[in-house]
């Protein structure tokens, strides 16, 4: 077992980059330290993080490992699961992570509770009751994913797509219709016309 504040200055960091602390942020903690010490950080080395989620977790890897979506390290593969890929440039080497859903999910207590707090004739002091209840089950739960051994809350399995080809800088082209300045790839033609997807959208009545 480890003690959760083995993680203390990376809770910090995280926290201060993602503006709260939570479950999802612990999860990602674990995924972004199990990745520096597998392939180092991205101020070091040419890593680069495919993600699958966009949800809270994503942004420890933000803080942490050094992928940003800005840097071009980062990159939205949209699976709607907790899982990273980590590709390094300089060996090929490569690994898929991917959350283990916990076996007691903690999160039917919390529904019930969100339902409550939505009733419109919840009393002042019931509310409390049950922000306190909730506060401590996110706690509980951060405190749980902090402890749990590595594997226990991932698999690590191998990545079976290509890493992702270095972010080229596009040449930017004028939207005909509104004047907006797009990346060349994200223009589409339309009965002649260069139109970005907004415009393409609307011309077809979307
Ligand atoms: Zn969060
Ligand atoms: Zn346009």
């Amino acid at each position: 077992m480890f003690s959760p504040d083995r993680f203390q200055s990376h809770i910090e960091k995280a926290t201060a980059f993602h503006g709260h602390w939570c479950p999802g942020l612990a999860r990602g903690i674990r995924a972004a330290v199990w990745a520096l010490e597998h392939f180092g950080s991205a101020t070091d080395e040419e890593i680069v993080t495919v993600t699958e989620t966009d949800m809270c977790a994503v942004d420890a890897i933000q803080a942490l490992v050094g992928c940003t979506f800005g840097k071009g390290n980062l990159i939205f593969r949209n699976r709607g699961k907790v899982a990273f890929s980590f590709f390094r440039r300089c060996d090929g080497k490569s690994a898929r992570i991917v959350a283990k859903a916990a076996p007691h999910m903690p999160s039917a207590r919390m529904q019930e509770i969100r339902v409550e707090l939505d009733s419109p004739d919840i009393s002042d002091q019931r509310r409390e009751e049950l922000e306190i209840e909730a506060t401590q089950i996110r706690t509980r739960e951060c405190d749980r994913l902090l402890s749990l051994p590595f594997e226990e809350l991932f698999e690590v399995k191998d990545v079976t797509f290509s890493m992702p080809s270095k972010a080229r800088r596009l040449p930017t082209i004028l939207c005909e219709k509104c004047g907006e300045g797009v990346m060349s790839s994200m223009i589409h033609e339309l009965d002649g016309k260069k139109l970005c997807i907004d415009c393409m959208d609307a011309t077809n009545g979307l």
